[in-house]
């Protein structure tokens, strides 16, 4: 068993920024805190996506504090430039990362610290820092009818290029910018569909610092009332002017139907308004993610509103439990943001009690 002050729990923008920010607060590398990551590499998700998503796809990956982050250009996939980043990011800062290094479980212990249940022995810890995404929890709604689809049913995660579809008719479920980037290049080899549940938000002009601040307030509001986060980067609405955007509207790929009522084995089926039917050879859903914290079950954070009711960083009712990138700040600069606060808060609560802890 090994005792540190904090266990940092996941190696992404998140964790890594938590660890930077630490490290600058005089927690010791090793033996003031520790970096527990489940991946064989380092990246977070980004090592996990899709090659078409370049930088130029993306909304913007912000630099980690402390290091630049210089891609070659916007055309580098996001999946080899964001890893090798993470990776020199580490390196630079010597960040004690621990990996493969799957948290199983967190308990309370007796004397009132954490005990880290995983995969490769446990930590005890007197604080957490849980960063671990949502990647790998995707969500896929239920829908009659799901089991008995003959075709390929995929989430995002599962996606890798649009030639795998090449001449097939694809459903495509979900009104965030996965789907409309996936739509843009699928479209391109096979016939479409687009379905989503409500009509997507389409944005004029710049997303800028104000629209930023006002869809990180609306989740920040669902947190504090312990209801689950919506995606911040899921409410950012799509931006007409982005070229992948402006290019599929031009197209008409972006003409979308509401959500079908059933799935049958070669189809989606609407039943409403005299019945339409679809055939599809593969339904993908790009219906987004859940915060990835069941490894926190014995901690029982969750409430009666379904999420984590959560004060600025830490969970409302335990401030030794600090949850980064989860919520309003599940994004690169949110995310942050985030590791630091959390990381000047558990300093004055671990080391300098008597001060205030904000
Ligand atoms: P991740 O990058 O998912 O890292 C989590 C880490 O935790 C992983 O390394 C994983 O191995 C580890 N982990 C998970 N479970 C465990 C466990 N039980 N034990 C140990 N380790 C564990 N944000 C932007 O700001 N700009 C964008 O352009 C943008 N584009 C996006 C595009 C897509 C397709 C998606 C899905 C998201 C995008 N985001 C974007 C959101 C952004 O990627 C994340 O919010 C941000 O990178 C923060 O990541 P993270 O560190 O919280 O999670």
């Amino acid at each position: 068993m090994r005792d540190v002050d904090v266990v940092v729990i996941g190696a992404g923008q998140a964790g890594l920024s938590t660890a930077w920010s630490l490290a600058r607060q005089g927690f010791a590398p090793e033996t003031g805190f520790v970096v527990l990551d489940a991946d064989d590499a380092p990246g977070g998700a980004w090592q996990h996506r899709w090659p078409s998503l370049t930088l130029g796809t993306t909304h913007r990956v912000h630099d980690l504090p402390g290091l630049r982050f210089e891609p070659p250009d916007d055309t580098t996939p996001a999946v080899d430039s964001v890893p090798a980043y993470f990776a020199e990011y580490e390196r630079r800062f010597d960040l004690p990362v621990h990996r493969p290094v799957r948290v199983r479980a967190v308990h309370r212990t007796d004397d009132d610290r954490f005990r880290v249940e995983t995969d490769a022995g446990e930590w005890t810890a007197r604080a957490i820092v849980n960063a671990t995404g949502t990647w790998t929890r995707p969500f896929v709604p239920r829908y009659p009818g799901q089991d008995l689809f003959r075709g390929r049913q995929l989430h995002t995660v599962d996606y890798r290029a649009a030639e795998d579809f090449a001449g097939q008719h694809v459903v495509v479920v979900g009104g965030g910018a996965s789907a409309t980037q996936l739509l843009g290049e699928i479209s391109r080899v096979a016939s479409t569909t687009w379905v989503t549940r409500r009509p997507p938000v389409w944005r004029d002009g710049v997303f800028d610092e104000d629209a930023g601040r006002e869809v990180v307030a609306k989740v920040e509001q669902a947190v504090r009332e312990g209801r689950r986060p919506g995606s911040v980067v899921g409410l950012t609405g799509l931006l007409v002017s982005t070229p992948y955007i402006a290019d599929g509207l031009e197209r008409g790929v972006f003409d979308r139907l509401p959500m079908f009522d059933r799935i049958t084995e070669d189809g989606v089926a609407w039943d409403g308004d005299g019945g339409r039917f679809v055939r599809a050879d593969a339904i993908l859903w790009a219906t987004g993610f859940r915060a990835a914290v069941q490894h926190l079950a014995p901690l029982h954070l969750r409430g009666a509103g379904g999420g984590i009711r959560m004060d600025g960083t830490h969970v409302a009712d335990e401030p030794r439990v600090h949850l980064v990138g989860y919520g309003p700040s599940a994004s690169t600069i949110g995310a942050n943001r985030a590791g630091q606060a959390a990381a000047r808060q558990l300093r004055r609560l671990l080391h300098d009690p008597e001060l205030p802890r904000t």
